[in-house]
């Protein structure tokens, strides 16, 4: 690189300068590094070197003493720092640390000689008169980076720091912002292979896409390296850098469409498109400064041996350049004298050009590298103007300016969302899409080997933004959302988490997964039409079979129909005895052979009737049996009723029997609200939790009071809550949809109750999202060719890995027969009982009617006297009518009767 002859002219120059300098007066500079700081003390002395080649016309020269300081020791750089001022220096520029610096700047506030200081500093560190800061105001630069990220409209960010000075700087943002930003803070830390990978990775997972990075140059080198071998500097990500020196970073790598890095144990990416946006005082690659430093860099590697790394200026150089030009400027436009005057530290004597000089700095107007030095009347530079760059494609790009009299400019349209917002066209775009990890909407894939980007994943939504790409022709990239909220609103700060969160802060352009459309979410981004209905109902155990009981044979009737069969025993009975004493057929002859009887006998007395009716109802003989018509209706109707009756008691007792019948504790949300032994809860922050929240019915109100008193009792995923509940005592209240397929996999769950409400999951996108129209064709689409039904039945079914089944509950349980199951047979035996009734008086009639036509006697009459008969119930034999006309014409008929009941009694009793 160096060329003999140049080294040639080099040397002569620099002998004609020492030989000039012989004879003319010099300015001493000092200058104070850290033992470290070759290459700047090299830049600082070849600065001088060069100034003086070129003004070997000015009546003066400049000369530099140099010394180290270790950054520890502070009382030998004191003593250093007076033997400098022994020596004739009369401005001293550095040290860069704040300890040292203010050793040297007691000692050169007593002797009124000006320390300029390159270093950044704290708006709160003490103010010495003599001491002037050339670095930018770090207050002015924290006003610009507030600037630059309200231009961004950042409200979620991440600060990634490397020590605590870096965090100082960033006081004003912190402060500014905490209250209406969400701000979050992570230091740069080594693991222990001495990378920042570890964290990195924890960043990557934390979902943050947004960041300010504070550090120095190597590590922010270091860092952007490792942040694109993690997967941080995608097109999702965007940096805004607070390192003054970014341009001098090799950023080819990082520009859109670079290299995709491959290496153990790292994810390959596709890089590029990645934001980041950085601040800088000067272009190294513009043709005055690198003309300048390359006249320096030259002069480092002949006069001090010293070979930059970069070859480009950075800002610590550049300040020392600009410090040695200021203070030769001023020397040569005010022509200050220039005498050898030695100071001492152990007199009072000061140098007396000293506050001449300090004044002259303070009104300075010198263009440096890095831009015009000008101070404010309290010796800050506060008026400076920055240059705002981006990497793009083509490298680091100018986008704009901040100076502290306009503030920002920046010339480049804003980056506008990934998706052009008028172009509702899908095809070839690429999406971020966010997925929950809530099985079976979204799963991590289980392999052998190592899987990326969207391989990782897969599930119902996953496979349905599958297909949605095939109809509509745009490409996606998935990520997981973690910590598996679909998205709540902080009611405090009013800013949304989860994937909506995503969605709305454009950290994501899609989101898919158990999302179910709410109001409340409807006003911050927009869904498309629901893939999937749905309503919320309740989790829980299957019911437990109930131990048989003792009266269980009384099963199969309900008490109702068992009641109303004595009822009918009894009134069939009733009956019986009733239409036996009225048809003239159950009256029999007692003794056949003789013809014509006196007293006629009735089997159905009050006790057999009851007799008769039992026996057939057991499906017993009772030998009885009826002789008149109505009786014989009666029994027919009343053994058709005995035989539906014992045969579906038969029945349903055989199923009562064989299948158990089950205990449920609770059947409707009403009931489990009311008890107070099984718990329940339903997904913290979710739309079952938030329906409870706003309903206004009063048992939906006292399920939200009961889940706001038991926090501990609502669960961050439903996995959690399908845990609680197959091992405690716990319902659980999810959507229908989410329960089908718990209750698939596992056996001993079921749903329990109708569903409370009806809603939908839909796929949520940007609010005004020129997509929606485009994604909501798709998905009829996908409707009407029976796709969505293909993926219900592939995730809640076929693809279903079902927990092994250990016993497997009865599926339904015997109910008792009620009225609405026999009534019938009851009202036929109703009109039996009618018709046998009407058939007994109708017999009855055309007895009397046979009887009086011959007699000539009356109908009434002798009606008149049946009844009669018929009421006196005890007596039970029966003078036939011939009988009783002798008996009425003075015979000895009733002692004869007497005799015959009695005689009839004691059989009966016999029998
Ligand atoms: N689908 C619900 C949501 O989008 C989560 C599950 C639930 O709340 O039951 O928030």
């Amino acid at each position: 690189m160096w060329n003999k002859p140049l080294i040639l002219v080099s040397l002569i120059l620099l002998f004609q300068n020492r030989c000039a300098s012989t004879k003319k007066p010099a300015f001493i500079i000092g200058g104070i590094f850290h033992i470290n700081q070759d290459e700047l003390e090299a830049a600082f002395k070849s600065t001088i070197d060069i100034i003086n080649s070129k003004n070997h016309r000015l009546p003066f020269t400049i000369k530099d003493a140099a010394i180290r300081h270790d950054g520890r020791n502070g009382l030998q750089l004191s003593h250093k720092t007076c033997n400098l001022l022994a020596r004739g220096v009369h401005t001293i520029i550095g040290p860069d640390s704040y300890t040292m610096s203010r050793h040297v700047g007691v000692i050169c506030s007593g002797k009124d000689v000006p320390q300029i200081s390159t270093r950044s500093y704290s708006s709160n560190e003490d103010y010495n008169h003599f001491t002037i800061n050339l670095h930018p105001h770090p207050p002015k630069l924290e006003t610009l980076f507030v600037e630059l990220l309200n231009y961004l409209e950042w409200t979620k960010f991440m600060i990634i720091y490397q020590n605590n000075d870096d965090l100082i700087k960033m006081n004003q943002l912190l402060s500014y912002k905490s209250n209406t930003h969400d701000i979050k803070l992570s230091q740069l830390i080594l693991d222990d292979r001495m990378s920042y990978r570890l964290m990195l990775n924890a960043i990557k997972k934390s979902g943050e896409c947004h960041f300010v990075v504070v550090c120095d140059l190597l590590t922010l080198k270091r860092f952007l390296q490792q942040a694109q071998q993690v997967g941080l500097l995608t097109e999702n990500h965007h940096y805004v850098v607070y390192n003054f020196d970014m341009s001098n970073i090799d950023v080819e790598p990082y520009q859109y469409g670079g290299c995709e890095i491959i290496s153990v144990n790292v994810e390959p990416y596709q890089y590029g498109g990645c934001e980041i946006i950085s601040v800088r005082f000067f272009d190294p690659s513009s043709i005055e400064i690198e003309d300048a430093f390359n006249a320096v860099d030259e002069e480092m590697y002949i006069n001090y041996g010293i070979e930059t790394e970069s070859h480009t200026l950075n800002l610590e150089t550049a300040l020392v350049m600009d410090a040695v030009k200021l203070i030769h400027t001023i020397l040569k436009e005010r022509m200050l004298p220039i005498e050898n005057q030695p100071l001492y530290c152990n007199d009072s004597e000061a140098w007396w050009h000293g506050p001449s000089f300090r004044n002259y700095i303070n009104v300075a107007n010198v263009k440096g590298y890095t831009g015009w030095i000008k101070f404010d009347p309290t010796g800050y530079r506060t008026d400076f103007e920055a240059d705002i760059i981006e990497l793009k494609s083509e490298g680091l790009v100018k986008i704009g300016t901040w100076n502290s009299s306009n503030g920002l400019i920046i010339e480049r349209p804003k980056k506008e969302d990934p998706l052009p917002e008028d172009d509702s066209d899908v095809k070839g775009r690429k999406f971020n899409v966010v997925s929950v990890m809530t099985r079976p909407y979204g799963l991590m894939k289980q392999s052998a080997t190592s899987l990326y980007g969207n391989e990782r994943y897969e599930g119902f939504g996953i496979d349905l933004i599958h297909e949605l790409s095939k109809e509509l022709g745009f490409e996606y990239n998935i990520t997981s959302q973690d910590d598996g909220a679909n998205g709540s609103r902080d009611n405090k700060t009013g800013r949304w988490d989860g994937m909506i969160g995503k969605v709305m802060y454009k950290e994501a352009d899609l989101a898919i997964g158990d999302l179910t459309i709410t109001s409340e979410r409807e006003q911050v981004v927009d869904f498309t039409l629901p893939f999937m209905t749905l309503g919320i109902t309740i989790l829980y155990k299957k019911a437990k079979p109930v131990p048989p009981s003792l009266f269980m044979f009384t099963s199969p009737f309900s008490p109702q129909v068992w009641l109303l069969l004595v009822v009918a025993w009894i009134f069939v009975s009733l009956s019986l005895f009733v239409m036996g004493r009225l048809s003239p057929s159950e009256w029999q002859n007692p003794y056949p052979c003789i013809e014509e009887p006196e007293y006629l006998v009735n089997q159905f007395t009050f006790k057999n009737s009851f007799w008769f009716t039992v026996g057939s109802l057991m499906q017993q003989g009772t030998e009885l049996a009826p002789i008149g018509i109505s009786t014989r209706m009666l029994a027919g109707v009343w053994w058709f009723f005995t035989l539906i009756m014992v045969s579906s008691y038969t029945a349903n007792l055989a199923a009562f029997l064989t299948v158990t019948t089950l205990n449920t504790p609770f059947s409707s949300i009403d009931e489990l609200a009311k008890q107070e032994e099984i718990k329940y809860g339903a997904k913290a922050n979710g739309a079952t939790a938030f329906f409870f929240k706003e309903s206004e019915k009063p048992i939906y109100q006292q399920v939200w009071k009961y889940m706001t008193n038991n926090p501990d009792l609502m669960v961050k995923d439903n996995m959690i809550g399908v845990d609680r509940v197959l091992n405690e005592n716990y319902a659980f209240l999810m959507e229908s949809t989410s329960i089908e397929y718990a209750t698939e996999k596992y056996c001993t769950l079921a749903k329990i109750g109708d569903l409370l409400d009806e809603k939908g999951y839909g796929i949520a996108m940007r609010k005004g999202s020129p997509y929606r129209q485009r994604f909501n064709t798709a998905l009829l689409k996908l409707q009407e060719t029976g796709m969505l039904t293909t993926l219900r039945m592939r995730w809640w079914k076929e693809k279903l890995i079902r927990a092994p089944c250990e016993e497997q509950a009865p599926a339904a349980a015997a109910t008792a027969l009620d009225l609405q199951n026999v009534g019938g047979v009851f009202l036929v035996l109703g009109l039996g009982t009618f018709c046998g009734m009407l058939m007994a008086f109708l017999e009855l009639s055309m007895d009397i009617l046979r009887y009086i036509k011959p007699q000539n006697a009356k109908y009434k009459q002798q009606m008149r006297e049946e009844m009669k008969f018929f009421l006196e119930f005890k007596k039970n034999v029966k003078p036939t009518r011939k009988a009783g006309q002798e008996n009425q014409d003075g015979g000895e008929f009733p002692f004869n009767i007497n005799y015959m009941e009695n005689y009839i009694n004691e059989n009966n009793q016999n029998e």
